[in-house]
């Protein structure tokens, strides 16, 4: 389904290497992603060449800018049909990567269509807040990514009590806006983050493309993150 030599020039273009491997597991995860689509409903990107910019592309520029450790552990929150967590374990499958999300149906598609590749990530049915204020997933990681799951205000309070003092926070956004970079200032401060550097490119199909690389300087404090309705209803400004 994919245009696979496409794919590999695209990929190495920003210094990402996609291997057969690689290249056969991205193939073999689309045509599932097609498939289950038709009755499950997990993304609105069916048409091949946007499938392979929106989704894998998109996800794998991450890589571009973020060099994780053979072995780093990766969360990816609100991961939906697995973009960009599972797109960056195809590239990378030395990472050790959580793939989380409040909706199990996307979980299960994912659980099922890694399964078949050959592939395992640690598949977790939670809302971020919640898992966010477990000893288990508080600090333990390396490199956490999020793309279209809220502003980055709310982003932050969700994704920065996961990351370990030193690691990072990849924020994948469209069209930069530095206003919602100024807005979210005071909550990376109150989280323990600070931001590292703001990357844009652009991508055929996907237009501008922004990653707002966030470094967890400090612990984030035991009260954060806040109850789902305070997150939203009290922004912190
Ligand atoms: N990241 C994927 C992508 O870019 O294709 C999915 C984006 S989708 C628009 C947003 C996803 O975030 C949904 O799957 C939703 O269930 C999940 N989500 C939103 N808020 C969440 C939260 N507080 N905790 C966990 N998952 C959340």
């Amino acid at each position: 389904m994919i245009d696979r030599n496409l794919l590999q020039t695209e990929a190495a273009a920003f210094d990402v290497k996609t291997d057969e491997t690689a290249l056969e597991r991205i193939d073999c995860y689309s045509e599932e992603l097609v498939r289950v689509n038709k009755y499950l409903n997990l993304t609105a990107i069916t048409e091949p060449t946007e499938v392979l910019y929106k989704h894998w592309l998109d996800s794998l520029t991450v890589l571009r800018y973020v060099k994780p450790k053979s072995g780093a552990k990766c969360m990816d929150v609100g991961t939906g049909a697995g973009f960009p967590g599972a797109a960056l374990l195809i590239a990378r499958p030395d990472l050790q990567m959580t793939l989380l999300d409040s909706t199990r149906k996307k979980l299960t598609f994912i659980a099922e269509t890694l399964d078949k590749i050959g592939l395992s990530a640690e598949i977790l049915h939670q809302r971020a807040e919640e898992a966010g204020r477990m000893p288990a997933y508080r600090e333990q990681f390396d490199l956490v990514t999020a793309r279209a799951v809220a502003a980055l205000r709310e982003l932050c309070e969700y994704c920065l009590p996961f990351v370990k003092i030193g690691g990072t926070f990849a924020a994948m956004k469209s069209v930069r806006s530095d206003e919602e970079i100024v807005q979210a200032q005071k909550a990376m401060h109150l989280l323990g983050g600070q931001i590292e550097s703001v990357e844009t490119c652009t991508l055929p199909y996907a237009g501008e493309r922004t990653l707002i690389l966030i470094k967890k300087c400090s612990q984030t404090p035991s009260k954060y993150p806040r109850p789902s309705a305070k997150i939203a209803k009290q922004p912190l400004i």
